[in-house]
C-alpha cells in the first residue's frame, strides 16, 4: 500500500459501523492504518429501543467519541453528503463547514430509516427514527399532549408496528389504538409466532385493520385505498425501511430500498474498495441464511468487513458472508414479548417463550449485543458467529439446481 498510511473511512456509527471501526483498529495495529468513523449524531443510538424512547424511557446513548476512546479510531461528527468512488473521497458536512475525506477503503454503514414514500408521511406521520422533526422524541411530546379519548393509528403490521402499538397502548391505556396493515398483521414468522402476537394484541385491546392499504396520511387521519377515512389524533408510520441515497447518487448499484449491492465479501459489485454492512448492504449471492435487517446481521457484517479489509492489507484471502441466526424476540409492550429459537436458518422452531420470561430474555440480548461493542474495543476480534459453511453449501446447492442466485433484497426488520 505504499509509504502512506492506509486511510479507512467508516460512514455511520450504528452497530455495524462501530464494530467495524473498533475491530479494524485492533486488527490493523501493526499495519499503519488511519481509521475515521463519521456519524451525523455525536452519540450512539440503540435503534431497536426507539419505541421505548418514544414513551419517555431512558435508552443508552453514549457519546461515540467515548466509545472509540483509547483506540486508533478518529471520530468525526458530521453528515456524509456525497461519495466519489472515482477519486475515492467522501464529502462530510460538520459544524465548522465541510470536509473532503480521501479514503483507500470505505465502509458504508449508514443503516436505514423508516421509509416515507406514501404521500403525507413526511408532513404528518411520526416515525421511530432517531432524528428529524417527527422522530421518536417528537412522538413522545405529541402523545403527552393528547386527550384520553383520542385515537392513535399505527401503520405497519410487521414487528416495528406491533412493537410500537403495544408500547403506546401500555403507556396510554385509555386511548383507542388501531393497527393498520396492508396485509395480515404479524405474518412475518409463520403462524405459530403470529398466533402469539395476535393474542397479545387482542388482550391489550388493540384494534386491527388488516388488508387495508393507506394511500395518504393527513394531519387528522389517513385515507385508505378503498376511499375510507380513518380519523386519528396521531399517526405513527412503521411501513418499511429505506437506506439513505448516497450510494445511489454516487452511481453505485443499489436495490429498490437503496441498499448497496455487494459480493460475498461485502464489496460493492461495482467497486472493490467500498464495503457495505448492516441495513445498508444487500448481497447478490445468497449467503445461505436470510439477510434480515437486524442488529445481529449488522454486527456480523460489520465484523466481517473489518476482517476482510485486514485480510487485503495482509495479502490474505477474504471470507464470504456466511452465518447462522440464533433467535428472535418481538417486544409486545413493557410486560410481554414473544421469543423463539431460529437456529440456524432464521426459521422459528421449538417452544415459544411469552410474557416476562421473553421480556427478560429480549432485554438480556439487547444488552449483550451492545456489550459486544464494548468488548470489541478491548479485545478486537472477540465477536464471533457460527454458520461459516452455510454460504458454500448454499452455493453448491444452487449450482446443482442451476438456479440463478440474486436475492437483491434484504428483508426489512420484521
Ligand atoms: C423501532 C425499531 C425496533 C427494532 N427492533 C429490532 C429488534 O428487536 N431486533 C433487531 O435485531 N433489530 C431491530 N431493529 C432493527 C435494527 O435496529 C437495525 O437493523 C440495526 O440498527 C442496523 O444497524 P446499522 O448499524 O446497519 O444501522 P443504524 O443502527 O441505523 O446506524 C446507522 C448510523 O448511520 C448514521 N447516518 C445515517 N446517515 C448518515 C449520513 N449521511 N452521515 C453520517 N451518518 C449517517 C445514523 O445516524 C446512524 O447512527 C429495530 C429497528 C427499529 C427502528
Amino acid at each position: 500500500m505504499g509509504q502512506q498510511a492506509t486511510k479507512i473511512v467508516v460512514l455511520g456509527g450504528g452497530y455495524a459501523g462501530v464494530i467495524a471501526a473498533l475491530r479494524l483498529a485492533g486488527k490493523t495495529r501493526q499495519l499503519d492504518a488511519e481509521i475515521t468513523l463519521v456519524n451525523g449524531l455525536d452519540h450512539f443510538v440503540e435503534r431497536l429501543r426507539l419505541h421505548e424512547l418514544a414513551m419517555g424511557q431512558a435508552i443508552r446513548q453514549p457519546p461515540l467519541a467515548k466509545m472509540v476512546r483509547g483506540t486508533a479510531v478518529n471520530f468525526l461528527h458530521g453528515w456524509a453528503t456525497a461519495i466519489d468512488p472515482e477519486i475515492q473521497t467522501v464529502c462530510v458536512t460538520t459544524g465548522d463547514g465541510g470536509q473532503t475525506l480521501p479514503y483507500d477503503f470505505l465502509i458504508y454503514a449508514l443503516g436505514s430509516l423508516i421509509e416515507q414514500r406514501v404521500p403525507g408521511v413526511v408532513e404528518h406521520a411520526y416515525l421511530l427514527d432517531p432524528f428529524g422533526e417527527r422522530s421518536a422524541r417528537a412522538l413522545q411530546t405529541r402523545l403527552a399532549q393528547l386527550a384520553p379519548v383520542d385515537t392513535v393509528l399505527v401503520v405497519g403490521g410487521g414487528a416495528t408496528g406491533i412493537e410500537a402499538a403495544c408500547e403506546i397502548k401500555a403507556h396510554y391505556p385509555q386511548m383507542a389504538m388501531k393497527l393498520v396493515s396492508s396485509g395480515a398483521v404479524g405474518s412475518f414468522k409463520g403462524t405459530r409466532v403470529q398466533r402469539h402476537m395476535l393474542t397479545a394484541l387482542a388482550e391489550q385491546g388493540i384494534t386491527l385493520l388488516e388488508n387495508s392499504r393507506v394511500e395518504t396520511v393527513h394531519e387528522a387521519g389517513v385515507t385508505l385505498s378503498d376511499g375510507r377515512f380513518l380519523p386519528a389524533a396521531v399517526t405513527v408510520w412503521c411501513g418499511g425501511f429505506q437506506v439513505p441515497g448516497l450510494a445511489h447518487a454516487a452511481g453505485l448499484p443499489v436495490n429498490r430500498q437503496n441498499q448497496l449491492l455487494v459480493d460475498p465479501f461485502l464489496r460493492s459489485t461495482a467497486c472493490a474498495t467500498i464495503y457495505a454492512v448492516g441495513d445498508a448492504a444487500c448481497p447478490v449471492d445468497d449467503p445461505g441464511t436470510p439477510m434480515r435487517m437486524s442488529l445481529f446481521v449488522a454486527l456480523v457484517t460489520g465484523a466481517l468487513a473489518a476482517d476482510n479489509i485486514t485480510a487485503v492489507l495482509r495479502y490474505k484471502n477474504q471470507k464470504p458472508l456466511s452465518f447462522a441466526t440464533y433467535g428472535q424476540a418481538v417486544s409486545l409492550g413493557p410486560n410481554d414479548a414473544v421469543g423463539f429459537n431460529t437456529f440456524p436458518g432464521d426459521r422459528p422452531f421449538g417452544p415459544m417463550l411469552r410474557r416476562k420470561t421473553a421480556v427478560y430474555l429480549r432485554r438480556f440480548f439487547v444488552w449483550l449485543l451492545f456489550a459486544f461493542l464494548q468488548i470489541e474495543r478491548r479485545l478486537p476480534g472477540f465477536f464471533f458467529w457460527l454458520g461459516r459453511g452455510r454460504f458454500t453449501r448454499q452455493q453448491r446447492k444452487l449450482k446443482r439446481k442451476g438456479t440463478a442466485v440474486a436475492p437483491s433484497k434484504q428483508v426489512g426488520y420484521e
